[in-house]
This record gives C-alpha cells, structure tokens and sequence, in this order.
C-alpha cells in the first residue's frame, strides 16, 4: 500500500481503558479512527477529540458489536466517513466472573457474544473490506487468561482462547489477500476493568508477574501500532503476549 494513503481504523470498545490508549496511539500514527462504544458517550467524545488533537480525522459510533446489526451500523458509519477500512482492532469485552457451578447460562452467552462473537462479526465484515484493497490488518485484543485459564472465568477464559483459534484461522484464509491476522494477549494492565478487583486478588496476580508490576494501557497499545503498521506485513497468525512474563 502507497504511504500517502490515508488510513483508517476501527477500534470497537475504543472509549475508554486499553481501547482508548489503541486509539490514541493510533492517531500519533496519523491514521484516522473510528471510536466505537456501547454505552458512555461522553468518555467516547472526549478520546475522540484527544485523537482530533493529534490532526487525524476520528469519529464516535455507539454500537453493539455483539449483534449483527449493530457491527452493520459500525461499518456503515466508518466507509461513509473515510470509505477504507485498514485497520480493525477487535477490543471490546466484558467480564461476568463466576465459579462454574456458580456461572449461569446468561452470563456464559454475555461473554462468548461480545468478546467472541462480536469480533467474528466485525472480522467478517472488515475481511470483505480489506480483501477487495488487497490489504488490511485485524488485531484481536485476547489475554492471558485466553492462555492459562483462571479459576472464576470459565467464560472469559473460552471467549479468549476463542479468538486466538480464530485468529490463526482467519490468518491461513486471508494470507494470500495480503490482510494479517494477529492477537495481543495483555497481562493485568490497570483500567475500569481491573480497578474493581479486591486487593488481595490483586496482590496475588502481582506475585505472578515476573516484572513485577502491572501494565498500562499503552503498553497494549504500542503492541497493537506494531502488528498495525506496514513494518509488521510478514507477521500473521501470532499471539503477542504484553505481560510483564506472566505467561510464562
Ligand atoms: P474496559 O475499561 O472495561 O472498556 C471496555 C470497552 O468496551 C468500553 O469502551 C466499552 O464501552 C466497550 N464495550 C463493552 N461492551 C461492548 C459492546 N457490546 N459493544 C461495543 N463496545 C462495548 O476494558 P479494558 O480493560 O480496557 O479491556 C479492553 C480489552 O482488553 C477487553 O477485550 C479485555 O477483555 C481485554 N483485556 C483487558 C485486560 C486488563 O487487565 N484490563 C487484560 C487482558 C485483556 P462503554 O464504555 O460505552 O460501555
């Protein structure tokens, strides 16, 4: 791809926390974005207007990436906007945490539907896209836990692991489209996600953290411009751990 392109990103759950940091980050790159969240607007105007700080073009879409219809509105709005989509960062995801026997039905579709599903519909939808450029670049924001497991997140877990079979998958059917498939797997970095946690759990994910600390959301985020970036063209189908060597 020219380098004078302008380029564009989807960044779904791009509002706040390890989102937020991807779309910042991206905007330092000079790519234009497209902030997608499910609910807070106002956290979603004020990424939006960091990124227009930065002389990009970026726009907020609410959308539900966990149905069909609202990954439609997402796309719709991003190709009305900047009519090129080469980049998506499939971000968005919840947690419901429970022991198994103690984890309902609900809670286990929750999860699978937003932190899996929505990003098998937002990869379908960005595939057509970018293998019609003959490029593109799809990052999925996995986690360790997608690695390890983790006792009380039986469906976060699944969801995770999820998207690094996907990932490999998507990467072997869109190689030869020159579109790469990658998945960042962060550690514990501290966002609203995280902060709710009790301290004692905290410190005991700590003692498993080689480095010692936790991670920020831009350190995720610098993982994401790499695999984003034309640099990382022959890089596909990999799973990047950002986690102070918890995965070990
Ligand atoms: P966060 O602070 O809770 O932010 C979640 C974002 O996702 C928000 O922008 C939220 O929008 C959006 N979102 C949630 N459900 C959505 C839906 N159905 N459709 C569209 N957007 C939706 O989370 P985070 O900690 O930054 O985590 C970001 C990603 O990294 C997640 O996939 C998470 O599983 C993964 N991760 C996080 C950690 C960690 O330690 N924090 C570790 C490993 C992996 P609203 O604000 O509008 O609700």
């Amino acid at each position: 791809m020219s380098e004078s392109i302008q380029q564009a990103a989807i960044v779904t759950g791009g509002s706040r926390g390890i989102g937020r940091a991807i779309c910042i980050a991206l905007a330092d790159a000079g790519i234009n974005v497209v902030i997608n969240y499910a609910g807070n607007a106002a956290v979603a105007e004020e990424t939006a207007q960091e990124c227009k700080n930065r002389g990009v073009s970026a726009i907020t879409v609410l959308a539900d990436i966990s149905t069909e219809q609202g990954c439609s509105d997402l796309f719709d709005a991003a190709i009305k906007e900047f009519g090129r989509i080469d980049i998506l960062v499939n971000n968005a995801g919840i947690t419901r945490d429970n022991l198994m026997m103690r984890l309902s039905e609900e809670d286990f579709d929750a999860v699978i539907n937003t932190n899996l599903k929505g990003a098998f519909l937002c990869a379908k939808k960005a595939a057509r896209i970018m293998m019609k450029q003959r490029y593109g670049r799809i990052i999925s924001i996995s986690s360790v836990v997608g690695v390890r497991g983790n006792a009380g997140q039986a469906n976060y877990a699944a969801s995770k692991a999820g998207l690094i079979g996907m990932t490999k998958s998507l990467a072997k059917e869109l190689g030869s489209r020159n579109v790469t498939v990658n998945a960042v797997a962060p550690g514990f970095i501290d966002t609203d996600m995280t902060r709710v946690l009790p301290d004692s759990v905290k410190e005991g994910i700590l003692a498993q953290i080689p480095m010692g600390n936790f991670g920020k959301p831009q350190d995720i985020a610098s993982a994401v411009c790499y695999l984003a970036s034309q640099q990382a063209g022959y890089i596909t189908g990999q799973v990047l751990c950002v986690d102070g060597g918890m995965a070990m």
